[in-house]
């Protein structure tokens, strides 16, 4: 074996499980082709978490991911939880994962693939040849911001979230999305809301000032109102979009639904040091979890994307993105991204047919 690396799994809830099993076959097939060794150890996290412990991120899942080269997480939430309070929610629990490992900066690559065109709802000359990665800040901005709460203010009650950046926050994520950008069309859109807010202008400001030292890579901004109109009326104009944490989670998720499926996106979040944490984009699906209908593909390129971003591992993560395009050209589709003429398949049916399309 050249390397052995530690991976921490985090199943979580709904349909985790099913899909990060496929994963880890995926791997396993993979590690043996490359001389690659993975130690995998499983720990507990959101909803699954609570259940056992009352703790969405128990202090042992956030030691284990501290102590492992890489985290490969599903999904956590569900309808039962949703009632408790907030700091005992799933959600919790992934946020204190991205604090705790200080993943500073969420990638999300949205890219059509020429097999799923006709799965996405908008028309064909809009999306074809779409290739967007979507730089979110993840641990700053309204989702951490102090104070937040609810108080009782004049004889009722009132909500408070605060949306701050430090020009430190704002300038190492401009630094991973210069890069990027720098590595890919060379062309990066800021998004933000600096008609309204100072916090914005101030981001604003310094995605400028750290222009001139990328002078290779052409700097645009784009208020995120008109970013969401434009993803969908003309999505070909991005390379790669960076924003702050709010109006990332939301744009990214738009960006997703050009692909057709949330279930075949990817994510990684990154630090500057330490284990990265690689995860669909897509939830828990409740609604399908233990059904076998679940599409595994987003949770097996975000294996792929571990091996590339987080383990330095190329070729393993180019054998596992050939084996994705590999199924899809012999028509393998599960329900999400069903379309006339194609092989329907379950969860584990698809896991299969990668280990197969691997060799
Ligand atoms: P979701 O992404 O779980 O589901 C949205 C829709 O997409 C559903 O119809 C679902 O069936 C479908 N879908 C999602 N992934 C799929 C896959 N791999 N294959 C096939 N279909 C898939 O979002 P939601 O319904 O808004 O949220 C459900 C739960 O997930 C909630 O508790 C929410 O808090 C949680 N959630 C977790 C994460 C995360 O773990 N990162 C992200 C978003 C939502």
């Amino acid at each position: 074996m050249s390397q052995q690396y530690r991976i921490t799994l985090l199943p979580g809830d709904g349909i985790g499980p099913e899909i990060l099993s496929v994963a880890v076959a995926v791997l396993k097939r993979v590690g043996e082709q490359t001389g690659i060794g993975f130690q995998f150890q499983e720990a507990l996290i959101g909803g699954a978490a609570i259940d056992a412990t009352g703790d969405p991120l128990p202090a042992e899942t956030l030691d284990r991911c501290r102590n492992s080269d890489a985290v490969l997480l599903a999904a956590i939430g569900g309808y039962q939880w949703d009632t408790l309070p907030s700091h005992q929610r799933p959600e919790r629990g992934l946020l204190g994962l991205r604090a705790g490992l200080g993943l500073f900066a969420n990638l999300r690559p949205a890219k059509i693939l020429p097999q799923l065109i006709d799965a996405s709802t908008l028309k064909r000359e809009v999306i074809e040849g779409v290739d967007i990665m979507v730089i979110r800040e993840l641990t700053g901005g309204i989702y951490f911001g102090q104070p937040k709460g609810i108080f009782e203010h004049e004889g009722e009650k009132r909500g408070i979230n605060t949306m701050v950046y430090a020009e430190h926050e704002i300038d190492r994520i401009g630094r991973v999305a210069f890069e990027t950008a720098r590595k890919r069309g060379k062309k990066l859109c800021s998004v933000d809301k600096a008609n309204v807010l100072e916090v914005s202008q101030l981001w604003r400001d310094r995605m400028t000032q750290l222009a001139s030292e990328y002078s290779d890579v052409e700097l645009s901004h784009m208020y995120v109102d008109n970013a969401a109109m434009q993803l969908v009326r003309y999505p070909k104009q991005f390379d790669t979009i960076v924003t702050g944490n709010l109006f990332g989670d939301i744009l990214s998720d738009e960006a997703a639904m050009l692909t057709g499926s949330i279930g075949m996106l990817p994510s990684a979040s990154l630090g500057s040091s330490g284990p990265g944490v690689f995860e669909p984009v897509h939830g828990s699906a409740p609604d399908i979890a233990g059904q076998d209908k679940a599409n595994p593909i987003a949770q097996v390129l975000s294996a792929a994307m571990m091996l590339r971003y987080g383990l330095n591992e190329p070729e393993a993560a180019d054998r596992i993105e050939q084996a994705v395009q590999a199924i899809l050209d012999a028509g393998y589709r599960t329900g999400d991204i069903m379309s006339p003429g194609m092989k329907a398949v379950g969860c584990q049916a698809m896991g299969e047919a990668l280990i197969q399309a691997l060799g």
